[in-house]
């Protein structure tokens, strides 16, 4: 499967296809989009690595004010010392075109919205492959990522994860008192670095990095793609 026909295939996924035929209308207007999506995406990002502080059962971070409540993501990141926050953002551009396609063609605004969630998670897994390619002469991987508002894990943690990274400063991405990021195309995560035998462990939805996203399983066994 080419590059091109892997993507159209995620798009897919995230309007809800499963195995159907799509009409060529349909198909011509995914792979505008996808164009459309190149040319507006200003890509920008940050990461940067913590260690985990563990006391009265409480998860913080080295030199943050983030608190990690939520067992879920001690669960996540019990088999980890140190941790990577990362935060990626599509930037303003997407955002703007989406709310006009709101008002002229809900179809092509729903599209577009598809491309760029595809388009975020393709930054964020190039961020993890470019994190894994120095762990590997460690003998350490990553753990799938984990966001705010995943599981138990608060999303009013947004702002102190974001200040933590200086994300505002740094890359232009904030969150609004409702803790939704801004841009909306965006994405905050976590990600455990763990021995690289760990990492074979069995997927599962929760600690799959398409769960903000995806529309098929929130939660139990995994679709093991
Ligand atoms: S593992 Fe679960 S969350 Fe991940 S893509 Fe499969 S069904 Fe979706």
């Amino acid at each position: 499967m080419s590059i091109n026909s892997k993507k159209k295939a995620e798009v897919l996924r995230y309007l809800g296809y499963r195995n159907q035929k799509i009409d060529n209308i349909t198909d011509r207007l995914i792979e505008d989009a996808m164009d459309e999506i190149g040319v507006l995406a200003k890509e920008r990002y940050i990461y940067k690595t913590f260690s985990i502080n563990r006391k009265d059962d409480e998860l913080s971070l080295h030199g943050s004010k983030l608190i990690l409540d939520g067992n879920d993501i001690k669960k996540h990141l019990s088999k980890s010392q140190d941790c990577i926050l990362i935060a990626a953002t599509l930037g303003h551009n997407v955002d703007t075109k989406i709310r006009y396609y709101e008002k002229i063609s809900m179809t092509k605004a729903v599209i577009l919205d598809a491309c760029a969630t595809v388009a975020i998670e393709e930054i964020c897994d190039k961020i993890c492959k470019e994190i894994e390619n120095k762990l590997q002469a460690e003998n350490k991987a990553l753990t799938y990522r984990y966001s705010p508002g995943y599981g138990d894990l608060p999303i009013h943690v947004q702002n102190d994860f974001l200040l933590t990274l200086d994300a505002g400063k740094s890359i232009g991405l904030t969150a609004s008192s409702h803790s939704i990021l801004i841009p909306r195309k965006a994405v905050t995560a976590i990600v455990g670095i763990i021995d690289i035998e760990e990492s074979k462990e069995k997927r599962s939805c929760m600690s799959c990095n398409k769960y903000d996203t995806c529309i098929f399983s929130r939660g139990g066994n995994g679709c093991g793609d």
